[in-house]
């Protein structure tokens, strides 16, 4: 192994001292200017808190795993790459470094791995043109004196198979599949690749994703856990910081404070507040309060665990990279998005900035909150109502009906909800049922009046036999039998219904799992507009109602299951989105012209036809002018 001294280099080693790689990366690393903020020679007193994990990283230490969940901004790609770059140089062995798919891969091989090499001309002079022809270019092989770099990729299984390395680099891994091409979790494989070899480094890095589904999570908390602890500039005798090391505190988004206006805008500088003395910490203090002078260290919060794990959010990003302003914005946004019934924002905030997983918490709707929706409407059907459409659920020995209002942007109108008991084998409670969708007429402010204009009825139950002779001869009047696909991923409504014979109606089998996805991220909808669901003081809509609607939850699967015995509530909700779907109205061009209204003149309910010439027609002889 040849280990290239220098002048300047050595500071005291013995030469059986072993370089670790932040001592490495003080003394040969150069940032490339393309793809560098900061370009130049690498300084560990810039990053400090990546020093100990590049230590952990190093030969002369005997973790093997090494674990980082982080936020943006903050240097964790460099420990990597200082690591494969150091092993190159300094301890030549087979490296091997996985990133979630090929072109991220090719661009850090491009923009980062080469530009690097090429930057320390001792290592590039060791860097022989790669073996494989398929990889003339060296973008992700490069062979090197006693050992071999290979770069693969998550979705595929090639990246594993062929390659045992000693050292392993596991980039981004929340990005990886649950399993790939059969062959099983890429995560697991490729530490896997390390198992031949005494001595062996495992990285594994990535910003966190959603809850239960995180795989850095699961990681690190099968570590010694550490985060990064400072000195409160208040509590802590700057001369003294070294020996009076009492009130340590980390930056985090419970001790950040931010002033905006009514605008949303940041008014001022946002600051931490130290929770041992209450002193406010401007965000300038902490370049020394992260630096080794002032005493600032990793500690783990789950000791004696034999894998490193590391946690550091965005606040800990270095002065000059992103700024605590931009956190406060970033967080202002994310809160008005949520409030609007989007959580993307505050998601991504959590992941990138704060490194946290995202808890998805639409499986806990409240009941009690969803009845405060409850309000009296000017008329049965509110202004705001476009279109009306039912979802019919068949039970043994009843029907159950909800007509719902549709706005736009999916606002919600809940109409009416009907139980019409009797037994589902007989004719009676089914002809009510037909009663009521085709004749009944829903009344506006201003006097107009609204029909049913699409259903689902449902013939996945018992009376399958049943359901299926009442949608056989109303599949003109958009009454259409459906039944809920299997598949967690099904579309909300299929391309073509599917049929057997003539015998039976066009089935179709509608995504119910996507569809409660919506639905619950509208029950979750507190502000008017889009997605808002209303619902009328009706008797129909008690306590009961609102705990069947609230009745599944979400598991890990994605799938919903019902956790309470009642669910019909949701299922007609459910029955009824798909029936808006299936309509083929487009709410934000009948927006701009008006609610679907019976015309004065037609009495045997709005529409008979279902080719699109026909109900086009109907359509527009429908609306108010
Ligand atoms: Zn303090």
């Amino acid at each position: 192994m040849s280990v290239v001294y220098r002048d300047g280099f050595m500071r005291g080693l013995k030469p059986d001292d072993k370089v670790s790689i932040d001592e490495w990366a003080e003394n040969n690393r150069i940032l490339p200017t393309k793809s560098s903020s900061e370009p130049g020679a690498w300084r560990n007193d810039r990053t400090p808190y990546l020093r100990e994990i590049m230590w952990e990283m190093s030969p002369h230490s005997a973790t093997e795993q090494v674990k980082v969940i982080k936020g943006t901004q903050l240097g964790f790609t460099e420990v990597g790459l200082n690591t494969i770059l150091a092993y190159m140089d300094l301890y030549p062995c087979p490296i091997l470094m996985v990133m979630p798919v090929e072109t991220l891969a090719k661009k850090f091989s491009n923009a980062k791995l080469t530009p690097s090499i090429k930057a320390i001309p001792h290592l590039n002079k060791k860097i022989k043109n790669a073996k494989s022809i398929d990889d003339g270019g060296g973008t992700f092989e490069k062979d090197f004196d006693g050992g071999m770099f290979s770069l693969g990729w998550s979705y595929s299984a090639s990246a594993f198979a062929s390659f045992s390395a000693k050292v392993v680099v596991l980039d981004d891994v929340d990005r990886f599949p649950d399993d790939v091409e059969d062959e099983g979790d890429p995560l697991e494989l490729g530490k896997n690749r390390a198992d031949a070899f005494a001595g062996r480094k495992i990285y594994i890095n990535s910003t966190p994703t959603t809850k239960d589904a995180s795989k850095i999570e699961r990681e690190f908390e099968d570590s010694d856990q550490r985060e990064y602890f400072m000195p409160c500039p208040h509590c802590t005798p700057k001369e003294h910081a070294l020996q009076h090391r009492g009130n340590m505190i980390r930056f985090t988004i419970d001790a950040f404070r931010y002033e905006k206006d009514s605008s949303g805008a940041i008014v001022g500088d946002p600051y931490m507040v130290c929770g041992h003395c209450g002193g406010i910490i401007d965000e300038h203090e902490k370049s020394w309060m992260m630096s080794a002078a002032s005493g600032a260290k990793w500690i783990p919060l789950n000791p004696g665990h034999i894998h490193r794990g590391y946690k550091l959010n965005s606040f800990y990003s270095p002065l000059g990279w992103l700024g605590w302003k931009n956190i406060a914005q970033e967080h202002v946004k994310a809160h008005k998005a949520m409030k609007r019934g989007n959580n993307k924002l505050l998601k991504k905030f959590m992941n990138t900035r704060l490194a946290e997983t995202f808890e998805e918490e639409i499986e806990k709707v409240d009941d009690d909150v969803l009845m405060e929706h409850v309000e009296t409407y000017e008329a049965q059907v509110p202004e705001g109502v476009l279109v009306l459409t039912a979802g019919i659920d068949t039970q043994d020995d009843r029907l159950e009906i909800e007509v719902v209002g549709w706005g736009h942007l999916d606002e919600s109108w809940s109409i009416d909800y009907r139980v019409f008991h009797g037994d589902t084998r007989g004719k009676e409670v089914w002809s009510r049922l037909d009663e009521y969708l085709f004749h009944t007429r829903f009344k506006r402010k201003d006097g107009s009046e609204m029909m049913v204009h699409t259903s689902c009825l449902d013939t996945g139950g018992h009376r399958t036999k049943e359901s299926y002779a009442f949608a056989l001869t109303r599949f003109l009047r958009r009454l259409y039998a459906i039944k809920g696909a299997k598949p967690v991923d099904a579309p909300i409504i299929p391309r073509k219904p599917t049929r057997k014979d003539r015998k039976k109606p066009p089935l179709f089998n509608i995504g119910v799992n996507k569809i409660k996805d919506v639905i619950y991220d509208y029950m979750m909808t507190d502000e008017k507009g889009a997605g808002y669901m209303h619902f009328p003081d009706l008797p129909q809509y008690d306590k009961g109602y609102f705990k069947q609607l609230t009745a599944e939850k979400r598991e890990k699967s994605g799938r919903w299951v019902k956790f309470r015995e009642r669910n019909e509530a949701l299922d007609v909700r459910v029955y009824a989105y798909a029936a808006l779907h299936l309509s083929g109205m487009d709410l934000n061009i009948i927006k701009e012209r008006g609610p679907v209204v019976v015309a004065s003149t037609d009495t045997a309910g709005v529409a008979t036809g279902t080719t699109k010439k026909r109900r086009r027609r109907i359509i527009s002889s429908g609306v108010r002018r």
